[in-house]
């Protein structure tokens, strides 16, 4: 693809370099986590050995450097996501981490018996368990949007799902499981209808496709930055201020006090209120190098390539008898979750990963979703920017060999 340099980005990544098994690493992996370009690793060492130190603490010259370098991230996030305030970014340890955190707090403040959350029927378990977990602690209610056999939302179940009980629908971007882009625009536009505010999981969008919170009007969204060439431990969750502020916060300790006295604390401003305690600090700051790289290429040219290898991995891996698609939706991204009819998936996976290639099989902590499509888990191919046609051409041969070692 013309615009698209594939040659210079692979070089970026040193690991796409190694070999597995004695042959070329094909990393088809990428929805459990991405590889590091060497800008990434480059920032990982130069905190290490120029500037570690703690941050939000010291007046010495190190822990200011770290601090800036901290809130350079924050700002570069708010800017990623186009976000109105800087403010309204916390840094967390990953999207679950953030889910959680929200789930928490928002419900503290606002959940009660009889009320009702909303999720959807493709969600990974890190968007329902918190919410479960919640509704058993208030005595609320968990509602499930369905989906079609093809894996899209069914729309119409889920307006009449709203109801002034309603007290926050939560639901995923693009499914881990299934690859299906949702429907956001519309999901938050419906619930803002109803009064009642959204959490979009982006953990699996930031890196294909580009996010606007405020275009979305979103009220919550978090992601991870291990899944989009940053480092692992680190990832954000977005509020809008007025929620952020309307919420009390989550853990206690250092850095998300204004005073303490052993009669009453007062609390942090935004962000800080949310942010307890040491963060991960060297991922914190070198979460901006993974979004400078993606900025630099391009989320637009991004999704352009990523789209024109997921279509043409489609069409090659459905040439391949006996397989079946999981996860047909219109709008997909990224993801191709397949079984092969008399295989266990995982005994292909087994027999690829001898061959250098990673892909991931089992539920992909999306149980509901195997439940519905009455199968134990999938063979997944998850996609990233510097993934080819020529890992696609070896997962389809592999796959034929396994098919033909294991029928
Ligand atoms: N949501 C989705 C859609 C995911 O794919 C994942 C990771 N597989 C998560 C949430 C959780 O992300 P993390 O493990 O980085 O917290």
């Amino acid at each position: 693809m013309k615009d698209f340099d594939i040659g210079r980005i692979r070089a970026d990544f040193p690991l796409l370099r190694r070999e597995v098994n004695g042959k070329p690493l094909v990393y088809l992996d990428n929805g459990a986590t991405t590889q590091k370009p060497q800008q990434v690793i480059d920032a990982i060492i130069h905190y290490y050995q120029d500037m570690n130190s703690n941050v939000h603490r010291g007046v010495h010259y190190l822990s200011q450097i770290s601090t800036d370098a901290f809130e350079v991230t924050r700002r570069k996030v708010q800017a990623f996501i186009h976000a109105e305030h800087e403010h309204e970014i916390i840094i967390t340890k990953g999207a679950t981490d953030g889910i959680n955190l929200l789930a928490q707090c928002y419900g503290k403040a606002f959940v009660h018996a009889g009320d009702e959350i909303i999720i959807s029927a493709m969600e990974h378990h890190s968007n329902i368990v918190p919410w479960q977990m919640l509704c058993e602690d208030k005595g609320a209610v968990l509602k499930v949007i369905p989906m079609n056999s093809d894996g899209e939302l069914d729309m119409e179940q889920y307006q009449a799902l709203l109801s002034p009980k309603t007290k926050m629908v939560a639901v995923t971007y693009v499914s881990n499981a299934l690859g299906t882009i949702n429907p956001i625009a519309e999901i938050i536009a419906l619930a803002h209808q109803n009064g009642t505010p959204v959490l979009v999981d982006a953990a699996q969008a930031v890196q294909h496709l580009k996010v606007d919170v405020q275009a979305l009007d979103v009220d919550f969204l978090v992601f991870s930055g291990h899944k989009m060439y940053g480092p692992t431990g680190v990832g954000v969750l977005y509020g809008k201020e007025k929620w952020l502020n309307a919420i009390p916060p989550y853990q206690g300790g250092g850095d998300m006090i204004k005073d303490v006295t052993f009669e009453k604390t007062t609390y942090n401003e935004l962000p800080f209120k949310f942010e307890a305690g040491t963060p991960n600090i060297e991922a914190g700051i070198c979460l901006a190098a993974a979004i400078d790289y993606l900025e630099e290429i391009g989320l637009d040219r991004i999704k352009a390539y990523e789209d024109d290898l997921l279509a043409y991995a489609t069409e090659k891996l459905l040439a391949i008898e006996g397989l079946k698609m999981i996860g047909t939706a219109e709008h997909k991204s990224s993801v191709l979750s397949f079984v092969i009819k008399g295989i266990h998936p995982y005994d292909v996976g087994v027999i690829l990963d001898k061959l250098g290639i990673a892909v991931r099989t089992g539920h992909h902590c999306a149980q509901p979703v195997m439940d519905q499509y009455r199968i134990p888990g999938t063979i997944r191919a998850s996609l990233a920017m510097y993934n080819t046609r020529e890992d696609i051409d070896a997962l389809v041969a592999g796959i034929e060999r396994a098919v033909k070692m294991l029928l």
